[in-house]
């Protein structure tokens, strides 16, 4: 199995008394957008900066690529920087006596060789090819910030840092720096963003919430999202029913998202472990397996018994008719079909908190 392109785990950042993270734990995949929230003060510069090696940690280990960010030496963090993050800050930090495109430049010269045409050629991309020799003072501040986006990219990171790159911004930078980083996800990069905004937070992948350093909320996931991850609970259910491993290859994922990453997703939520290429349902994934595995049977029975559709026709409806009842309606189809013990094909439905098997 494949290594998450980001690892942290169990991150701590102690300055003086104030423990700026606590024993931060989560992994981000290839091509994730990640927007990373919570209040001031929670720790979201500081886990940038330790992601990027601007800053170390206590304690606890932050992996890009395999590689643990903390252990490289000067060379290897200079080399780092330049070959595998870009980084966009609120404050542009452009360089105050170098224009436009030599700021661009000399990202280019840290990473490799400069080449001033193909610094221009970034400088276009993100509008501003009549600006390349403007000095910063002499750009706006939504220049200036498209100026150190050109310049985050030049290199082609595989990893976009940025910290709260529209904060500065007025409404019509906000929105060409927001679609510049659309396009950057698009075209594969991952991108990690610490940003207030919900509704920029909205576009991301997947939200880290964090407050005093601490992860405390995981979200967004889309309906058709958590369909697919019923599924593939549904799955590793059904192994454990008939005894097998829920080997990796195993699970099959439905839609755009590999199943590896949704394994990663459900491990992140706590509701699956992975370990020796084997996915087991933590307590929590065996309570939400457990309800859907009953809405797909308790459905397959009614279509079955009631409708007389029967066969794949009667699984394809399940399949969806599983996402939408309730707890009431199912709690309803499960009293009316008599609280049937089994599916069609004979398998088990889960008893629920309305069957006489479970003691009500
Ligand atoms: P955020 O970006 O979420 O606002 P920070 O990561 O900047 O939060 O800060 C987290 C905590 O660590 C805050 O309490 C902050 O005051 C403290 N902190 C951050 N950097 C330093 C520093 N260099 N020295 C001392 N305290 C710091
Ligand atoms: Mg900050």
């Amino acid at each position: 199995m494949m290594a998450s392109l980001v690892q942290v785990d169990g991150l701590t950042k102690l300055f003086g008394g104030v423990r700026a993270l606590d024993g931060l734990s989560f992994t981000v995949e290839a091509g994730e957008w990640i927007a990373i929230m919570g209040p001031s003060g929670s720790g979201k510069t500081t886990l940038i900066n330790i992601l990027g090696g601007l800053d170390t940690p206590t304690s606890g280990r932050a992996v890009v690529e395999n590689v643990d960010v903390a252990r490289l030496d000067e060379g290897g963090l200079t080399r780092y920087r330049a070959d595998k993050v870009g980084f966009i800050f609120q404050q542009f930090h452009l360089v105050p006596y170098l224009t436009a495109v030599e700021n661009v430049m000399l990202a280019q010269y840290f990473h490799s060789t400069t080449d001033e045409g193909e610094a221009r050629e970034a400088l276009k991309r993100v509008g501003l090819a009549d600006r390349v020799e403007h000095l910063p003072s002499q750009l706006s501040g939504g220049e200036q910030q498209r100026v150190a986006v050109a310049r985050a990219l030049i290199n082609h990171p595989k990893i976009i840092l940025a910290d709260e790159p529209t904060g500065n911004l007025d409404e019509e930078n906000e929105r060409i720096v927001i679609d510049l980083i659309r396009e950057l996800h698009t075209a594969g990069h991952t991108i990690l963003m610490v940003t207030h905004d919900a509704s920029i937070a909205q576009l991301a992948d997947r939200r880290i919430e964090l407050a005093h350093g601490r992860l405390v909320q995981v979200t967004t996931f889309t309906a058709e999202d958590e369909e697919r991850f019923d599924h593939l609970l549904e799955q590793i259910w059904i192994c454990g029913e008939e005894g097998v491993p829920a080997q990796l290859e195993r699970v099959r994922s439905r839609g755009v998202m590999d199943a590896m990453r949704m394994v990663g997703r459900l491990s992140d939520r706590g509701l699956v472990e992975v370990g020796d290429g084997v996915v087991a349902l933590t307590p929590r994934g065996e309570n939400r397996a457990r309800d859907v595995i009953r809405r797909h049977r308790l459905a397959e029975r009614l279509f079955t018994d009631t409708f007389a559709i029967v066969g794949s026709e009667a699984d394809t409806h399940a399949c969806k008719f599983e996402h939408i009842i309730s707890p009431e309606l199912e709690q309803k189809i499960c009293t009316f079909l008599g609280h049937p013990g089994t599916c069609p094909h004979g398998n088990p439905i889960p008893a629920g908190t309305c069957c006489p098997r479970n003691g009500n």
